[in-house]
């Protein structure tokens, strides 16, 4: 325990991200109160709020119709969640830039431990920063982060200052932290405990730390212990990489669409080449290579071939996705953006066998 390396977690947070993702895709909404949710007139609610709608007490799981109350010049759209996964993709794929162990927890959430990737890189807080600058780049949209030696502290820290934030608790800041910090921040403690806690003449961690582990038993039962290291900011929980992960891929949006055979397949090579870096980052290797075209109008197809071996190599994911493109490419029709994926990846718990075939040509329809 003693020899044990100190971890560096970091728990990523985007910020009001379904309004964020509203709000970047109709930029006439910016600066204005937008809630994502139900229609005010239903019994709907409120699924996220900008931090224009939260000035006015605006919050999630509110009903539509309070919040509209509360301002009734409030914008209500409804969710699109096809939207908000794609950019959740996108992220994911960012973290993965710089460790395997992502541990997502919702669409908008992670935790990433990167204690193994510190012999190479200069610190984490360097790359909080380098993931909140990749996000903003890539899809427009800002994150908190958070830096601390374990996970309840990380989710503390993304917290301390949204928006767009980065907030970093060293191992020898911990305990004067949790000195101050009230009960209301921390997560798993909601209203009823806070109270009860109250009656005990305890509102912060510090306040806490002075009741003895047999009192906390005895009120809280099972809980007792979690607030007895919680309060002490102990957390033994590991972050667990994502097992369910399917595929790596990366993909190019063109600034002009593009017609010319050789310049599509000179950009694939490039994209093979980016795949290739994702894969040795993630750790994981893949048998199915997939081909993603979206034409001028819109229209997107994927094309599939799976390998007999498992790769992540772009010299072997290469002339796979070249065949693919050019079964795609005979419509003379202008491409707008070209995907490459690797799937049936070797994280998986089970590989079914059966029906994979070397270079058996796969059909599917992308949205
Ligand atoms: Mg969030």
């Amino acid at each position: 325990m003693g020899s044990e390396r100190i971890r560096k977690i970091i728990h990523v947070d985007m910020d009001a991200f379904y309004a964020s993702v509203e709000i970047r895709d109709r930029p006439e909404l910016a600066g204005q109160p937008v809630v994502v949710g139900g229609p005010p007139a239903g019994r709907g609610v409120v699924l996220a709020a900008s931090y224009e709608a939260r000035k006015f007490g605006i919050r999630s799981a509110m009903p539509s119709a309070a919040a509209h109350r509360r301002n009734p010049d409030t914008i209500f759209l409804p969710p699109n969640f096809e939207k908000y996964r794609a950019a959740s993709g996108q992220i994911r794929e960012i973290f993965h830039r710089y460790t395997g162990l992502v541990e997502p927890l919702s669409l908008d959430e992670a935790y990433l431990d990167v204690t193994d990737r510190l012999d190479e890189i200069p610190s984490a807080t360097w790359i909080a920063q380098a993931i909140k600058r990749d996000i903003r780049e890539e899809t427009g949209l800002t994150a908190s982060a958070g830096v601390a030696p374990n996970k309840f502290l990380a989710k503390i820290a993304s917290d301390e200052k949204k928006p767009d934030g980065l907030f970093v608790i060293r191992p020898q800041d911990v305990a004067r932290f949790l000195e101050t910090l009230p009960l209301a921040k921390v997560p798993g403690i909601g209203k009823a405990t806070r109270a009860r806690f109250a009656e005990l003449g305890v509102s912060t961690c510090g306040e806490l730390q002075q009741l003895p582990r047999p009192l906390l038993d005895r009120h809280f039962g099972k809980r007792g212990g979690y607030f007895y290291n919680m309060a002490r900011g102990i957390d033994e929980r590991r972050v667990e990489p994502d097992r369910l992960r399917k595929s790596v891929g990366i993909e190019d949006t063109f600034a002009e669409d593009q017609v010319d055979p050789e310049w599509l397949r000179q950009k694939l090579i490039d994209l093979t080449i980016g795949l290739e870096r994702r894969l040795r980052s993630s750790g994981v290797k893949g048998r199915t290579v997939t081909l993603k075209v979206r034409f001028a109008d819109f229209h997107t197809i994927t094309r599939s071939r799976t390998l007999d071996q498992f790769t992540d190599e772009a010299a072997t994911i290469r002339p796979q996705a070249e065949g693919l493109l050019a079964g795609c490419l005979n419509l003379e029709e202008p491409v707008r953006l070209l995907g490459v994926s690797l799937s049936n990846l070797d994280n998986q718990p089970e590989e079914a066998e059966a029906g994979d075939q070397l270079a058996l040509p796969g059909i599917g329809e992308g949205g």
